[in-house]
């Protein structure tokens, strides 16, 4: 840990080393994983531990991150896995997830060499960054048009949908992701915790989020009909199809360890989420959906 600028105030002090999306995300989905690891999607060979972490923030600023984190935890995560379904929450849910969207925008803006966005977002994500960091300081009481839309999904057992992937389900419920979306009249930070997804909005594009805004003060989360942009179902496919890639690409050997730690530990797989979310994507597609696609030799054919 170094001297430096805090991101967030400013302060010159030692800066800690920050979790970009929060550490819990990564505790909460080792502890419900069937085989109690984890792996990173976007390279499965690899255990991720813990999440990327930057030393961007004072003891300060870092202490009311954390307070935030331990209140989604306690009053969202626990009661969802839990099986309750109806939870209040008051007004730190909107300081936690515009934290978790800042952070996002600060480590993925730039980040992917080949997006590029228009003059007007260029200045909104500027915009959006001093909004986000002022709220957090409690320099304004809201984020104003900047918002933040939050989902929380569930197992999908029926869909008109015809060409959704096959690991839907594992991809709602297990997958973390972090990523700038968009189009070239729409621009959102995302991060995917699991079943829960923070839309920090940029610009709104024409699509518009329905029953899924934050709100300043309190509100209730419980399922319902909530209408999300049509340009979702894309993201979720483009990045669904990508880990579908890695796992098929994952060596033998790892697959086999994999393989083996779920077979020593199946009463921990058996109550696990994401073995219902196998269940769910079986039910849908059939059970070949699980095997694990022959990997391709080099030889001819
Ligand atoms: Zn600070």
């Amino acid at each position: 840990m170094g001297q430096g600028e805090c991101l967030l105030c400013g302060a010159v002090a030692v800066l800690q080393d920050s979790h970009v999306l929060p550490a819990f995300v990564f505790r909460a989905l080792k502890e419900h994983s069937a085989t109690g690891h984890i792996r990173s999607s976007e390279s499965p060979n690899r255990r991720v531990q813990d999440g990327v972490t930057q030393p961007w923030l004072c003891v300060g600023c870092e202490s009311s991150f954390s307070r935030w984190e331990r209140d989604f935890s306690n009053n969202i995560l626990r009661p969802w896995r839990d099986g309750v379904v109806e939870t209040a929450y008051d007004d730190w849910l909107l300081k936690f997830c515009v934290s978790v969207s800042w952070r996002v925008l600060k480590y993925c803006k730039g980040r992917n060499e080949s997006a590029s966005y228009t003059d007007t977002q260029e200045k909104l994500f500027v915009d959006a960054e001093r909004v986000w960091r002022e709220f957090l300081l409690g320099l304004r009481s809201h984020p104003g048009e900047f918002c933040q839309q939050f989902l929380i999904s569930d197992l999908i057992d029926e869909t008109t949908i015809s060409d959704l992937p096959s690991n839907i389900n594992r991809f709602l419920m297990g997958a973390v992701s972090m990523d700038i979306v968009g189009s070239e009249r729409s621009a959102f930070t995302w991060a995917k915790m699991g079943r829960f997804q923070i839309f920090g909005v940029v610009q709104p594009g024409r699509d518009k989020f329905e029953g899924t805004k934050v709100h300043v003060k309190h509100g209730v989360l419980r399922p319902g009909r909530f209408v999300v942009p049509a340009g979702l179902l894309d993201l979720y496919k483009e990045k669904s199809a990508h880990i579908s890639e890695a796992m098929a690409g994952m060596s033998d050997v790892q697959f086999a360890k994999v393989d083996a730690a779920l077979r020593s530990n199946l009463e921990r797989a058996s109550d696990s989420g994401q073995l219902a979310a196998m269940r769910a994507d079986a039910a849908l597609f059939g059970e070949g959906v699980l095997l694990r696609r022959k990997r391709r030799t080099d030889s001819t054919e």
